[in-house]
């Protein structure tokens, strides 16, 4: 079965993601808001699955980890402390002609507009955090922003957690939530957009353990990419060289992955020192220290922050599964999900509409799948292979149909296989057994 994927891969995800409800332009019927993107059912599933994931790995399967959820909105002195202020920019060029403006880092030819022709002027730094007033009085001292990054929540909670639970060396924070950036050029669909969403954690160690716990991080990340079914030949480390890196950070690797439109960060890890504590301990006067009860030290914990992208990934996962072959004499296009994010597990089809009996035998099935995987659906629209494409195209991995032998012969069902097309005989006595086993 010859399977492809083309040079337009990216407009038919797009064009995918918006027929099949998964995700739409944002504010579309005004024209849309660059740089924002709503999800629809199909999309909040696949993006739930993978926060799902990440929160399991990352959070209730050890011991060491502590969840939290900030508020977006945040004291501005937290942005002061943090850099963000002074320094979250991005370096701009603006053409004296047409206006638009571009990042110069991303721009081949820095004196002359893609777009015009006409000339390009001195490049100037444009923070990227979107800036608010809090309250009804708009002066200095009301100035918010929307947090460009779910980190400093963290940072800040610091004391917070290990007041209420005393843990001891090395643990972590971590945190699934909305970012906010001001992007000059917001682009590529998920992949840079201006409202995003991190899952991030502050994993805080001993200062002589940083090089080991980094490690850890370092396969763990490898090992969600696995969790999530992206391809790990799609995957490659940069280590990010000396004079690249944030001020913060002693050492930092970006996992980047091969889009559709080429090797692009996908995820950061990065080692940030006692620097975010360092800062807000002396900024806020807190002390943000740790109490080593055997040693009887007391020191700034060091920290290493593996930050990952919702969109992101998704937009990965999306890429790593959108196919296109041959079935029954028509070109099929389907998304080859890893079960475990698939927004739909199985769907349940009576083969005809019409006849009472099946559709009756087909809802008994359906409401004993539902109970038990949740992510069902019953489908009795149109012909079968109708229903057969529409799943395959929002990649569900099985659909399940109850026909006339089911009634008439042996109580079996036929499973049927996403990527492959081939029907198995199941008795619905070992429907759930088997299809458990199947979604993994
Ligand atoms: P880039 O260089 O691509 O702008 P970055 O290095 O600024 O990214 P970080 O600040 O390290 O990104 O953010 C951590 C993670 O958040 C990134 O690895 C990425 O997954 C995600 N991310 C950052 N900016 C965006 C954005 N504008 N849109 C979508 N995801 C983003």
């Amino acid at each position: 079965m010859a399977q492809s994927k083309q040079p337009d891969t990216m407009e038919k995800i797009i064009s995918l993601c918006k027929r099949r409800g998964f995700v739409y332009q944002g504010s579309e019927i005004y024209g849309g808001l660059a740089g924002t993107w709503d999800y629809g059912p199909y999309g909040v599933a696949l993006k739930k699955n993978i926060e799902g994931l990440w929160w399991k790995r990352f959070v209730t399967d050890r011991e060491d980890m502590y969840g939290m959820d900030a508020a977006i909105l945040m004291n501005q002195n937290v942005w002061k402390a943090s850099g963000h202020v002074g320094g979250f920019s991005d370096p701009l060029v603006e053409c004296a002609k047409c206006k638009r403006r571009f990042r110069a880092d991303q721009i081949i030819d820095k004196k002359k507009c893609t777009e015009c022709g006409g000339t390009l002027g001195e490049e100037k730094q444009f923070n990227m955090m979107f800036k608010t007033q809090i309250g009804a009085t708009e002066d200095e001292t009301s100035i918010s922003y929307l947090r460009p990054e779910t980190a400093q929540g963290m940072f800040v909670n610091f004391k917070n957690v290990y007041d209420s639970f005393h843990p001891k060396l090395p643990f972590g924070l971590a945190q699934i939530g909305k970012a906010f950036r001001n992007e000059i050029a917001p682009r590529d669909f998920l992949f840079r957009v201006r409202e995003l969403e991190q899952m991030e954690i502050e994993y805080f160690v001993r200062p002589s353990e940083w090089e080991e716990k980094f490690e850890e991080f370092r396969k763990e990340v490898w090992e969600f990419t696995k969790d999530v079914g992206l391809p790990k030949e799609n995957i490659h480390e940069l280590e990010v060289p000396d004079g690249e890196r944030a001020h913060y950070s002693k050492r930092t690797i970006d996992f980047e992955f091969d889009f559709p439109f080429g090797k692009k960060e996908l995820y950061g890890l990065a080692y940030r020192t006692d620097y975010d504590l360092g800062s807000h301990s002396k900024a806020s006067t807190v002390p943000l220290e740790y109490f080593d009860e055997d040693t009887k030290e007391r020191f700034t914990p060091h920290c290493i922050e593996p930050s990952f992208g919702v969109g992101r990934t998704m937009l990965a996962v999306l890429a790593s599964a959108y196919t296109e072959d041959e079935m029954g004499g028509e070109t099929r296009t389907f998304l080859k999900f890893a079960p475990a994010v698939a927004p739909v597990k199985i769907a349940v089809f009576p083969l005809l509409k019409n006849k009472p009996q099946l559709v009756e035998k087909a809802r008994e099935v359906y409401a004993l799948l539902k109970k038990e995987f949740g992510a069902v659906e019953f489908d009795d629209n149109g012909n079968i292979g109708k229903r057969y494409r529409r799943q395959d195209e929002i990649g569900t991995p099985f659909c399940v149909t109850v026909d006339f032998d089911t009634l008439e012969k042996d109580n079996t069902v036929t499973v049927r296989d996403r990527d492959s097309g081939i029907q198995t005989r199941v008795a619905i006595a070992e429907l759930l057994e088997r299809l458990t086993k199947l979604l993994g």
